[in-house]
């Protein structure tokens, strides 16, 4: 059975400093096989979108990978670009971003910080998965290459997996924007022209000409729609929507990319979730509201699934901050389905979707450590 380990979010002197979490968190059994002299790891984050506001501090990136370098290890920390046409879609736009949002790259990570599937987002190959929906993905040539794997997810709400945590970073994350595409490909967006308020910022983030001006309003075309959810996150009269049903086929289609990532990696990946400044966008998004928890503090385990079941778990049985969207959907209280009443889905089908994919299991032993 695997292990989650709890690192609580309070603290009252130096010891529990940031980095010195980062440091409790190397120093984890599991770690012994992840973080190895002279093997290469790879070190995944996520540059959010400009204009998200409560993103993972950039010093957290940086200790991971200094605390990793000082123990030997040849790392480099990753991620990849965006399906929509954002700040985040060319590797000059992702690396501009980065720039942007504070994070190294350059002498802070001594130049070892890069988008998993290369400056133009497409080098990788082509993956064979199991299961019911993508028959393979494409994976950034990045993670066929490097031997160990520590994947920090920036927890938040998500509109389709429920949780944005490891299996969603795990199995979008780490891909080409061809395997993006694929994972995205089951989904099907509805416009409605009443709610369109003219506002027409859709159009800069869509890629692929689906959306176009018609009088003081857009039109669309599905048929040219790749699901990108670019205009999903950006229309402020919330005209466009996810037809529900293609819902769980996505969370399905995560679980099996997250599968052929974990079986292409040559050695061990583990899994570190920050909750912290848990908002009810997720870092793709241009913008975010204040979050609708307390800070809880860190999970870690070598199992995503077992790691995002108890990260649902701990935000439900959290009661939710007066004044958030927890207020406003009348979901303060412990107990209360937040992300649910959120999101409209739980991350429940997805991991329990991963279980059967053997990419790992609910039941664990809870560990509180440090
Ligand atoms: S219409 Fe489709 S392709 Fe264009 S931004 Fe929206 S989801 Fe993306």
């Amino acid at each position: 059975m695997s292990r989650v380990y709890w690192i609580k979010g309070r603290s009252k002197d130096f010891r529990k400093s940031i980095t010195s979490r980062v440091a409790t968190i190397l120093g984890l059994d599991e770690m012994a096989e992840v973080v190895v002299p002279n093997r290469s790891l790879a070190i995944k984050v996520n540059v959010s979108e400009l204009g998200y506001g409560y993103s993972l501090a950039p010093v957290v990136v940086n200790s991971f990978f200094e605390q990793t370098r000082d123990r030997g290890a040849s790392s480099l920390v990753t991620d990849s670009g965006s399906l929509f046409k954002g700040p985040r879609f060319s590797g000059q736009d992702w690396t501009d971003t980065a720039i942007m949002q504070g994070h190294g790259i350059g002498d802070a990570l001594d130049n070892q910080m890069m988008m998993a599937g290369g400056f133009t987002h497409e080098e990788g190959r082509f993956c064979i998965s199991e299961g019911e929906h993508l028959g393979g993905v494409e994976l950034g040539s990045l993670i066929l290459d490097v031997t160990n794997l520590i994947v920090v997810s920036h927890v938040t709400a998500h509109p389709l997996a429920g949780l944005a945590g490891a299996v969603h970073n795990l199995g979008t994350g780490l891909l080409t924007r061809s395997g993006k595409a694929r994972v995205h490909s089951c989904l099907e967006l509805q416009f409605d022209a009443n709610r369109c308020e003219g506002a027409k910022v859709c159009l800069a983030y869509c890629p692929t000409g689906a959306l176009s001006e018609a009088g003081s309003k857009v039109s669309f075309d599905p048929r040219m729609c790749n699901g990108c959810l670019g205009c999903f996150m950006t229309c402020p009269g919330g005209a466009m929507s996810i037809r529900p049903g293609t819902i769980p086929v996505f969370q399905e289609s995560v679980a099996e990319a997250a599968v052929v990532v974990a079986k292409n990696l040559r050695g061990k990946a583990f899994y570190v979730n920050f909750l912290n400044s848990i908002t009810p966008q997720s870092d793709d998004y241009p913008f975010s509201d204040i979050p609708f928890i307390p800070d809880l503090g860190v999970l870690a385990s070598d199992d995503p699934v077992a790691l995002d079941w108890v990260t649902y778990q701990m935000i439900v049985r959290s009661p939710g901050i007066p004044g958030s969207i927890a207020e406003d959907l009348k979901v303060l209280e412990k107990g209360a389905d937040k992300l649910e009443a959120i999101t409209g889905t739980t991350p429940a089908h997805m991991l329990e979707y991963g279980e059967k994919m053997m990419l790992g299991r609910k039941d664990c032993e809870f560990l509180i450590s440090g």
